[in-house]
């Protein structure tokens, strides 16, 4: 099967590398031409763990190209994908839709009849009927269908997420969009992964409730956390105690800063939207988003009596800024918010973070990139650890704690034991919900 997809992201890249994995034959699209030089040389632009290794053996196979030419890869591909991004419009927190349709536009022009056109872009609820009315409408002769098929892949575990997916949401509104879709995705279906078909809408639908729900359940350990802080109990040990009843479940139950990343802001502000214009205001959602603002404000309270009341003056070592491990993504990561608040309140800010600093450099001015933990920690006056990379998991504290000035720590995402640090020689340890 030939196989069109545009828009080589974190979600593009790795959906294209994997459907050409299943033996499709895969050329992806980017308007950006140079990350097509990038992967035309064989480098990926993002960092996502095993992506290179899977791409080069499929470009090896001859089943994987690049090129910024949409004609020339929509030319005879039987489903053209839309992975291009939806940020957050705006003014008025609603998806922003133009790269969608613009793709589609451009795509009604080059493919043949009987292409299916799907797309992964997350999407409000009728978006699909909307890029079927775009593409009509700049070529009325031209036959297709059109699939929605959202994705769920996490960063960082993008690859295995996809390969071994806990299901396949495909929304189609005919049978051979339908059939075309099974076909893609039968490696699969072989391997006993559930595709749940369904209509465009509820396609649409099911992947910001899901996002929602996630965002939902941080949200809640987190208010639940800072509560656990005032009575006196550990969150790690509430949180382990509901998770272990399977109708909770354990993942998305871990206290921290807040929820980030290129996700779940902006599918929450989007679901939000779209709810209070149909006039069903998802309040729970709305709250979500609110109380989530307010975890952010409240870590940088406890920073800030940590130092004694005011940064000003202080050195202070953040380690992790990405929104979470394994990948380099900033967007909408806590650290966002939280460095420049210690950086306009007066500190001194140095940051170590295995990957982060491509894209964080331009986003975090102002701090000082250190490549080594102890380094950074060299004479600081506070340790804030903000993301829990591995690197920052086993950490030497008795060193780390003699290197500082004053070895005070802000561990926001729990990875330490309170004695632990105590004993290595912390004069102070503050954690979340603890
Ligand atoms: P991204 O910003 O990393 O990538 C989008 C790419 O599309 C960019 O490289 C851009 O240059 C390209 N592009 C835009 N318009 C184009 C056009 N007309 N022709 C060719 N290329 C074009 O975005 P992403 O993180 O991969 O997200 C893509 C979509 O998938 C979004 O809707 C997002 O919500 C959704 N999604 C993302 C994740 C995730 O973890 N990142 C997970 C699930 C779903």
């Amino acid at each position: 099967m030939k196989i069109a997809m545009i828009g080589t992201g974190y979600v593009g890249l790795v959906s294209g590398v994997c459907f050409s994995d299943f033996g499709h034959e895969v050329v992806c699209v980017d308007k950006n031409p140079a990350k097509i030089e990038m992967l035309e040389r064989g480098e990926v632009p993002i960092f996502e763990p095993g992506l290179d290794r899977l791409m080069e053996r499929n470009v090896a196979a001859g089943r994987l190209s690049f090129t910024v030419n949409l004609a020339e890869a929509v030319k005879g591909a039987e489903a053209v994908f839309i992975a291009v991004g939806t940020p957050t419009r705006r003014g008025d927190g609603h998806a922003d839709l133009s790269y969608v349709f613009a793709a589609a536009e451009e795509i009604a022009g080059c493919v043949g009849d009987g292409t299916v056109i799907v797309t992964k872009s997350t999407v409000p609820v009728g978006t699909n009927r909307k890029v079927a009315e775009v593409v009509a409408k700049a070529n009325p002769s031209l036959k297709f269908d059109v699939a929605s098929n959202p994705e769920f892949l996490r960063e960082g575990a993008a690859i295995d997420d996809f390969m071994r997916p806990d299901r396949v949401v495909v929304g189609v509104s005919s049978d051979r969009a339908q059939e075309l879709m099974g076909e893609i995705y039968r490696p699969l279906f072989l391997r006993d992964f559930p595709i749940v078909y369904t209509d465009l809408e509820s396609a649409e639908m099911i992947k910001y409730a899901a996002n929602a729900f996630l965002a939902t359940k941080i949200t809640f350990i987190n208010e639940i956390a800072a509560l656990c802080e005032r009575v006196g109990a550990d969150v790690k040990s509430v949180s382990k105690g509901m998770g272990l009843d399977g109708r909770i479940g354990n993942k998305f139950l871990h206290a921290g800063p807040g929820y980030g990343g290129s996700c779940f802001p902006k599918d929450t502000s989007a679901l939000a939207r779209i709810g209070q214009e149909h006039a069903v205001p998802q309040q729970i959602v709305e709250t979500v988003i609110k109380v989530n603002e307010e975890v952010k404000r409240r870590m940088l309270e406890k920073l800030r009596d940590l130092c004694g009341g005011s940064f000003n003056g202080k050195k202070i070592t953040v380690l992790g800024v990405t929104f979470k491990p394994n990948t380099d993504d900033m967007r909408d990561a806590p650290s966002l918010t939280i460095v420049p608040a210690l950086i306009g309140g007066g500190a001194k800010v140095a940051v170590v973070d295995p990957q982060g600093r491509r894209e964080g450099e331009g986003m975090l001015p102002g701090v000082e990139w250190v490549e080594d933990p102890y380094e950074a920690a060299s004479g600081a006056d506070a340790l804030v650890i903000l993301t829990e990379w591995n690197e920052f998991r086993a950490l030497d504290l008795q060193r780390i704690a003699g290197a500082m000035a004053s070895a005070k720590m802000a561990d926001l995402r729990n990875v330490y034991a309170a004695e632990d640090a105590r004993a290595a020689g912390f004069e102070e340890y503050v954690a979340v919900g603890r």
